[in-house]
């Protein structure tokens, strides 16, 4: 039984090693949300593009307005009239202003902005009230972004900020990484699926639809393959179809040491290399990961509903977020919280406790959730959002106590 970290940092280093095939794909700006930038970008444009007013007013010459005060303003002759878009065509001389609006360029000769209310307009003339500062209120041509200078590094995703950077900086076409294909499938002559009349003995296959909803939710591209029955032959040729069809293999089931818990055998037999074959976790200790020569990566989850979750959440989403070209924040987010309920462990594994993170006043409170935690029962999985770490050797955290809480959704808020 490989340690929690050891397992992480071991599914982390084979994504080192792994290359997703054809891995970039142009994508228009349209289409970017979500995406992960597979190049870095730089622009042709400065930003802003031009001198231009941060405010409503008057561009004016600093010279001119430097030295006002209440006993004597300073009348200027108002030349030109410029709203944003359009560009100015008057020279400022000395005496000189031009009324201006936000957003709108700067005139040649102008160095200044004195914003309206600091003024009194007088026919086509108008009185400077105080001076401003030097430069006041102008955005610089280049002063946020120079030209041919990194703009976005690679790895990150493009969220709505950095489509408005790609926008203002015309960068319509994008190169992003390909969204990993993530196959699924369910192995187990007891599943069916949720339309199918129950039977005696039978139990719906729940794990399917968790684990497509959330490689979907990941921003990855799930398969479904449906459920596979306990059989040799039929699940060699349907993991074999997997791996052939897909970056990343999920299948539920079948790894445990059971009579009918074939997977990793069939994995050895189709060229597979297994490096975990269980972890020191409750729930999810049957965990097998194996890569394949075409890059595959294949993880064997145990199928309890709860354990293939929660194992799902631990190891497969970071890896998953990795292997999509995050450079950075793929890992789980821990936050310390203090508990309101007693948490037990058996002291033997790293042990995961699902319930729900609130923050309280700017403090994080966990409330393990009600009924039963066995890893068999995932109808009150249902709205975790936190799933509480009671590290190995330790048997209990009293309630009041501090205990770190691996973030899974938002926490909620409670005043
Ligand atoms: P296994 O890991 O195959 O030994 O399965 C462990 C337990 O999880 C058994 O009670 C199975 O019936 C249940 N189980 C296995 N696969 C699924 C699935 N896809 N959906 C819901 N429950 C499952
Ligand atoms: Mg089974």
């Amino acid at each position: 039984m490989l340690p929690v970290k050891d397992a992480e940092s071991v599914i982390f280093n084979l994504i080192n090693s792994l290359k997703l095939k054809e891995n970039r794909e142009k994508v228009s700006l349209d289409a970017a949300v979500g995406r992960i930038l597979a190049a870095p970008v730089t622009s042709k444009l400065d930003f802003p593009y031009w001198d231009n007013s941060a405010m409503d007013g008057y561009a004016v010459r600093y010279e001119d307005v430097k030295d006002i005060n209440p006993d004597s303003p300073v009348t200027l002759e108002v030349v030109e009239e410029i709203p944003a878009g359009y560009p100015p065509k008057v020279t400022l001389k000395t005496g000189q202003a031009a009324r201006i609006f936000t957003g709108a360029m700067m005139p040649e000769g102008s160095d200044t902005i004195v914003i309206q209310e600091n003024t009194q307009k007088e026919g086509n003339k108008v009185q400077i009230l105080s001076s401003p500062q030097p430069q006041e209120c102008v955005r610089h041509k280049a002063s946020f972004y120079q030209a041919g200078k990194p703009m976005l590094p690679l790895g990150i995703q493009l969220g709505a900020a950095e489509i408005a950077v790609l926008a203002t900086a015309q960068c319509t076409e994008l190169t992003v990484y390909r969204r990993p294909r993530v196959a699924i499938l369910s192995t187990g002559d007891e599943l069916i699926s949720p339309n199918t009349p129950l039977q005696p003995g039978q139990i719906v296959d729940s794990n399917q639809y968790a684990l497509a909803s959330a490689v979907a939710q990941s921003g990855a591209i799930p398969i479904s393959l449906g459920i596979i029955p306990d059989r040799p032959e039929e699940l060699k040729s349907a993991i074999a179809r997997a791996i052939d069809s897909a970056d990343m293999v999920l299948s539920t089931g079948g790894v445990s040491v059971g009579d009918y818990d074939y997977v990793d055998r069939i994995l050895a037999e189709l060229g597979g290399e297994i490096h975990i074959r269980s972890v020191a976790v409750k729930p999810g200790k049957p965990l097998t990961v194996a890569t394949f020569a075409n890059s595959c990566l294949y993880f064997g989850i145990p199928g309890n509903p709860v354990s293939a979750l929660v194992s799902y959440w631990r190891f497969v989403l970071p890896a998953l977020k990795k292997l999509s070209g995050l450079a950075n924040n793929y890992q789980p987010v821990f936050v310390k919280a203090i508990t309101r309920h007693d948490l037990r462990a058996g002291g033997k594994r790293e042990t995961y406790l699902w319930g729900q993170l609130y923050l309280v006043h700017g403090r994080y409170e966990f409330a393990l959730a009600g009924g039963s935690h066995s890893s068999g029962n995932l109808i009150n999985l249902a709205q975790t959002n936190g799933l509480a770490l009671v590290p190995v050797g330790e048997k209990l955290i009293t309630a009041g106590k501090e205990v770190q809480i691996m973030q899974v959704a938002s926490p909620l808020y409670s005043y």
